[in-house]
């Protein structure tokens, strides 16, 4: 199954890259695609169009330790976003290469990836990236694929549905 994933954060897509046997990857690397981070500069663009933050509401870290993420520091982080964008465009001007200006925009840009997958690997990847304790994004991104799946291997994903979904059972 070939699967075009798009609008990810980074470090979702960093996540499923460890995800090795059975699996492929090709994805984006700025090096030629940094247009949309001029787009944002330039007010053509919307930051969260290109830049990937957490909704509103509470979040816990892995310790247990409970935040909220209010809206006056979402607003705070598009802010920082922006002005990333334009410190981007300001070192592009002056001639910088896209490899070496990326260096300097915030990290959880929205990542396009192709992946590809048999039908084992994947439900390995959902086992491990759809239980509670996985991150967020990981967990929508499976919440999407989810309906590709099951129109590919319709009977393979109702056994699946019923034995292994958010079961959180140990990989085969
Ligand atoms: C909730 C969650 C939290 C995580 N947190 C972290 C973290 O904090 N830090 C971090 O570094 N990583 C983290 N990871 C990533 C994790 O450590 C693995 O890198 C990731 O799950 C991919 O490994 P895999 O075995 O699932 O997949 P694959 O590499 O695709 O392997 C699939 C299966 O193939 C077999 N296999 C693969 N390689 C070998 C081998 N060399 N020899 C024999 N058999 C092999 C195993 O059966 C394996 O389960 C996290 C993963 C999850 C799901």
């Amino acid at each position: 199954m070939v699967l075009n994933i798009g609008w990810f954060p980074h470090s979702t897509m960093q996540q499923i890259r460890t995800h090795r046997v059975g699996v492929s990857f090709d994805v984006q690397s700025f090096r030629y695609t940094g247009s949309r981070i001029l787009d944002v500069a330039s007010g053509k663009q919307a930051v969260e169009e290109v830049f990937y933050l957490r909704p509103l509401g509470f979040y816990s870290d892995r310790q247990g330790k409970k935040y909220e993420y209010t809206a006056e520091q979402r607003q705070q982080d598009l802010d920082w976003c922006l002005a990333a964008s334009r410190h981007y465009q300001t070192r592009i001007e002056q001639g910088f290469s896209e490899e070496h200006a990326r260096g300097l925009i915030p990290f959880d840009i929205r990542q396009h990836w192709v992946m590809s997958a048999n039908v084992r690997s994947l439900m390995h990847l959902l086992d491990l990236r759809w239980k509670a304790d996985a991150q967020l994004e990981a967990q929508k991104m499976c919440e999407q694929i989810w309906p590709h799946f099951q129109a590919w291997v319709p009977a393979i994903a109702a056994w699946y549905e019923e034995n292994r979904l958010k079961k959180a059972r140990l990989a085969p």
